[in-house]
């Protein structure tokens, strides 16, 4: 079968399933503040954040935190096998009926996301795609964007962010919101906001805003330990106000030969000039363990 003539077959499916608000009341998915359970329920939004995820006929979309099942729905239309994640019990029990609609395209794990082994479940070229949950979005970040080998196992990730942190992960040097997520995303990926969305976007609505961001797996700006870099970013952000020569004292000797003037301060400084310091720095005097060459 095609993909169109799948996802045409999946839509006849759904037209059945009960809406997502049926889906939340009969399984009393009330909003867990602790699981950062805000629910998106417009199908017209639901099926604009699956088009944003570049998926090809066939292609897998792990997806965290399904939750009654409004962007799984979503992505299944957009014809992706989808890996789901959820940690509700109630949501999984929930979602049975969407499982048997999707006819072996929707696997539906129950766990934890920052246990589970996504590169194992979701396979070697699968998208993300997930309305996060805002508790454990930057943990889940980093660990993506720290995924080794790299290139990653993920070809893109679609991902809902509070704003703030949003703008964090896109934020250019010398701007308030830059520091050690905007160095770590710009170092080994593209990031760009794709979408913004009230509170009103969410049921219940949540206290801030939101943003849709997008990351694309890019080349390493330099080829250097990422534990590095991220020793060398810890410090220098840990005292932003403060001059390199007093945060990085240190490696002193390696903003020296970055070429890099030692009375700027990190938010002034480029990713590649980070990486080009952590090039040059000294692990052991960054408290990172020693590698011992294999013989
Ligand atoms: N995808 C749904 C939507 O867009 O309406 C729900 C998104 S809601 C913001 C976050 C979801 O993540 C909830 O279903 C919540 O139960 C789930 N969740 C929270 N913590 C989790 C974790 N550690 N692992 C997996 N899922 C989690």
């Amino acid at each position: 079968m095609t993909g169109r003539r799948i996802a045409a077959d999946f839509c006849d499916r759904l037209a059945v399933l009960p809406p997502l608000r049926e889906v939340i009341a009969a399984s009393r998915l009330s909003a867990n503040r602790s699981l950062g359970q805000n629910f998106l329920l417009d199908l017209n939004l639901l099926d604009r954040i699956a088009g944003l995820v570049p998926l090809a006929p066939g292609e897998t979309v792990y997806e965290v935190g399904p939750g009654p099942g409004g962007l799984t729905r979503a992505l299944l239309k957009a014809g992706g096998q989808v890996v789901a994640v959820e940690r509700d019990r109630r949501a999984v029990a929930a979602l049975a009926p969407l499982v048997e609609a999707a006819d072996g395209r929707l696997r539906l794990v129950e766990g934890d996301a920052l246990a589970v082994d996504a590169a194992s479940l979701a396979g070697a070229g699968a998208h993300i795609a997930s309305n996060l949950p805002y508790n454990i979005a930057t943990p889940l970040l980093v660990n993506w964007l720290s995924a080794e080998p790299w290139p990653p196992w993920w070809r893109s990730a679609t991902l809902m962010f509070q704003r703030e942190v949003a703008e964090r992960i896109v934020a250019a040097p010398g701007s308030a919101a830059y520091g050690r997520l905007s160095v770590l995303a710009a170092f080994r990926a593209t990031a760009r906001i794709r979408l913004r969305l009230p509170p009103r976007a969410f049921t219940p609505a949540p206290k801030v805003e939101s943003a849709v961001v997008q990351l694309l797996p890019a080349a390493p700006l330099l080829d250097i330990p990422l534990a590095r870099l991220e020793a060398i970013t810890a410090r220098a952000f840990g005292q932003r106000r403060k001059m390199l020569r007093q945060s990085l004292r240190p490696v002193l000797d390696a903003v020296e030969a970055a070429g890099i003037d030692a009375t700027r301060r990190a938010e002034t400084l480029a990713p590649i000039e980070f990486a080009r310091i952590a090039a040059h720095a000294d692990p052991v005097r960054l408290g990172l363990p020693v590698v011992m060459a294999d013989c």
